[in-house]
C-alpha cells in the first residue's frame, strides 16, 4: 500500500502531525504548538511513502539508510541530525531503516550500511558508504 500522508512527531511539543507529502517544501508548522515541524529533524521514510515524499520536493534529497542494531549508523545519527539543522530550507534529509523497508534497500542496492544517498529529482547522483561526519554530510548535499 502507497500513502501520501506522513505522521511526523513534533520536535519541539511531541504532537503527532498528519503531513501531506505535497507539503514537504512550505516549512508545515505544528497543528498543537505552531512551531516549525521540520526543522532539523529527518524524516523517517517508509517503502509506502518514500517515493510521494522525495517526488514532492524541489531540493536535493539525502538518504540514510540504517538499521537499529548498526552501531556505525547510531554513531552517526547525532551528526546527520545536526546537518539537517544546517541544511534547513536548502535539502530534505531523510532516514530508511533497511530492515523493515526491503524493497527501497533492494533499488538502491544497498549492501553495506550506514550508506547515505543523495537524489536530485529522484535520481542518485552521490553515495556515501560508512560513517561520516557532520561536513562531509554537508558537503555531500551542497553543490
Ligand atoms: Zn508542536
Amino acid at each position: 500500500m502507497t500513502t501520501d500522508t506522513l505522521h511526523v512527531a513534533c520536535p519541539h511539543c511531541g504532537a503527532t502531525n498528519r503531513l501531506p507529502a505535497g507539503r514537504i517544501d512550505e516549512a508545515p508548522a505544528c497543528g498543537r504548538c505552531g512551531k516549525d515541524l521540520l526543522q532539523g529533524q529527518p524524516l523517517e521514510l517508509t517503502d509506502a511513502n518514500f517515493d510521494a515524499v522525495v517526488g514532492a520536493t524541489r531540493h536535493p534529497v539525502l538518504v540514510d539508510f540504517w538499521a537499529p542494531w548498526c552501531g556505525p549508523c547510531r554513531m552517526m545519527a547525532p551528526a546527520f541530525e545536526q546537518a539537517g539543522r544546517q541544511l534547513t530550507g536548502r535539502a530534505l534529509l531523510v532516514k530508511v531503516n533497511s530492515d523493515e523497508n526491503p524493497a527501497l534497500s533492494q533499488r538502491y542496492g544497498i549492501r553495506s550500511i550506514p550508506t547515505l544517498l543523495r537524489l536530485d529529482r529522484g535520481r542518485e547522483t552521490k553515495r556515501q558508504s560508512g560513517a561520516v561526519p557532520v561536513g562531509a554530510i554537508v558537503a555531500l548535499a551542497s553543490g
